[in-house]
């Protein structure tokens, strides 16, 4: 490998890791190395441990992860900003008087929210969220699920309904 494109690699990776370099703190130095990088709890942000390159004097920086607007495309193509506080309500709703603790829906809608702002950097359909969250509520909750589901899917009719109760295996099939 030439020697050029080893430095621009290995300058690639350090930027990459370093995001940018800030000013040391006691000399004033741009350069420094990242020694520790962690997320802080809220997954919002992230703490680096930086050592200058000049006076090997360590300090931390905190940078705040911005949150990218995303934004939901609705049945008739209007957008709206996507609104965490929306869909846990939706899901609260469906888990009403069900024996699942407030933790794992928290939990559940946690990693929803991070999968979609991963999946989709700009914009999402908001099927593609309540096929989602049928998908999730399907695996702890049969109630739930098609509690969430009826609404989400809008079902034409009470047949469709019954369909689909009838294909979790509650009720007997039927005679074609
Ligand atoms: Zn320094």
């Amino acid at each position: 490998m030439s020697k050029l494109l080893t430095s621009y690699i290995l300058c690639f990776i350090i930027r990459y890791d370093t995001i940018w370099c800030m000013k040391c703190p006691f000399c004033g130095n741009l350069e420094d190395k990242v020694v520790d990088s962690r997320e802080a709890e809220d997954g919002l942000a992230i703490r680096r441990r930086r050592e200058c390159l000049k006076c090997a004097r360590r300090f931390t920086t905190y940078e705040e992860i911005e949150e990218r607007p995303l934004l939901v495309i609705k049945r008739d193509g209007r957008r709206e900003p996507f609104d965490r506080k929306k869909l846990e309500v939706g899901v609260l709703k469906a888990c009403e008087k069900r024996p699942i603790p407030f933790e794992k829906i928290e939990a559940i809608i946690d990693r929803l929210v991070r999968e979609l702002r991963r999946g989709f950097p700009n914009e999402v359909n908001s099927k593609e969220i309540g096929e989602r969250v049928i998908k999730e509520l399907r695996k702890i909750d049969e109630v739930a699920y098609v509690r969430f589901a009826s609404v989400y899917r809008q079902f034409k009719d009470a047949a469709e309904f019954t369909e689909e109760v009838r294909r979790l295996g509650k009720f007997p099939k039927r005679h074609a």
